[in-house]
């Protein structure tokens, strides 16, 4: 079986893919309230997509994540999963998922269900309908709980991925905790990464994850497990109800020691770390149609996987400590 190991040793076997750097959402973390999006020649075709993704599973990768901007904003996108879900039947994949912001999931989580995806990550920061429209800007809540009503009756396992930020939502992340324990959700909690610019100073946004976490405790029986998804979060088991609570700390933690992953966009540029710029152009080969120019480019992008990333929050330093959004390499 075919593998691509990287200088540090560290398989490569998940890949995230934004299929798209469009959003319906602009939250105030992530996007500028008017930012410009590619022209459509550049972003890469659902069959060129479903090529490169081929053929990192040909080349031993076990688990994809769509994700974008919004996936499921993009035109045709149900095509898109069915393709790959052919990788699941053939058992070269053991996973195929998503993260959405849930804003279209009520139309799409039987059929997805359907498809084989079992579980989905939703980026939910809010329960309080104000609160979260002026986090995502354009959002409602509404249609983001009847799409995960529609996900839990379809019989999806779903994870919510809430965004740490100061005095926006760190008095809410209890109830938050409490609300998916009753839902039989998992909950992640997120702090706030320095990526693009956001119009804004980032050092007011940041709220140190050790700090939430020694807040929870006080209320909630915390238990270290070691459970892992492949991911960058560290989870307890919350023994009043029985759920996980995952922690991703980029910036008080290093996770890069187990990375096993590395991003695709929409154009066909492969990121070998969320937090470096270094990057490796695929679209080109992809588009030739040359699959062996096309494995040569993935090995030797491989191949110069930087061993981690250098995120600061710096105060004195406004500036983004990458110019990209979430939305380019998709979280
Ligand atoms: N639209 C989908 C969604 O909302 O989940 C997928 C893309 S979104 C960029 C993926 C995740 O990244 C979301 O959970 C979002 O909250 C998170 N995110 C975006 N910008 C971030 C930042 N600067 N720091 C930390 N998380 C961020």
């Amino acid at each position: 079986m075919l593998e691509m190991i990287d200088p540090f040793g560290r398989r490569v076997t998940y890949l995230r893919v934004s299929v798209t750097d469009r959003c319906d959402f602009r939250c105030v973390y992530c996007m500028s309230e008017d930012m410009s999006f590619l022209p459509k020649a550049e972003v890469l075709s659902l069959e060129e997509l479903d090529r490169l993704c081929s053929a990192f599973v040909a080349k031993g990768v076990r688990k994809l994540r769509l994700t974008g901007g919004e996936p499921l904003v993009r035109r045709n996108i149900m095509w898109l999963i069915r393709r790959l879900a052919r990788h699941l039947d053939s058992g070269q994949l053991d996973e195929l998922t998503l993260t959405t912001n849930g804003s279209q999931l009520a139309r799409h989580a039987g059929e997805l269900k359907d498809i084989g995806v079992r579980r989905l990550n939703v980026s939910l920061d809010t329960l309080d309908a104000d609160k979260f429209a002026a986090v995502t800007r354009w959002g409602k809540l509404e249609k983001v709980l009847e799409g995960l009503e529609a996900a839990k009756r379809a019989g999806l396992e779903i994870k919510i991925n809430m965004v740490a930020v100061r005095d926006v939502n760190e008095d809410e992340i209890d109830a938050m905790l409490d609300w998916c324990g009753g839902q039989g959700f998992d909950l992640t909690l997120i702090e706030t990464m320095p990526l693009g610019d956001i119009g804004g100073d980032r050092s007011t946004q940041y709220l140190p994850l050790s700090l939430v976490r020694s807040r929870l405790a006080e209320r909630w029986t915390l238990t270290e497990i070691d459970y892992t998804t492949g991911g960058p979060s560290r989870y307890v088991r919350v023994e009043e109800t029985g759920r996980r609570l995952g922690f991703i700390t980029p910036l008080s933690h290093n996770f890069c020691e187990s990375c096993n992953r590395v991003r695709l966009t929409c154009t066909g540029t492969l990121y070998m770390c969320l937090g470096q710029d270094d990057d490796a152009d695929l679209r080109t080969p992809v588009r030739t149609g040359d699959e062996t120019a096309l494995s040569a480019a993935i090995d030797a992008a491989i191949g110069r996987k930087p061993k981690g990333h250098d995120f600061v929050i710096d105060r004195r330093d406004e500036a983004p400590a990458l110019m990209r959004h979430m939305s380019v390499t998709g979280g």
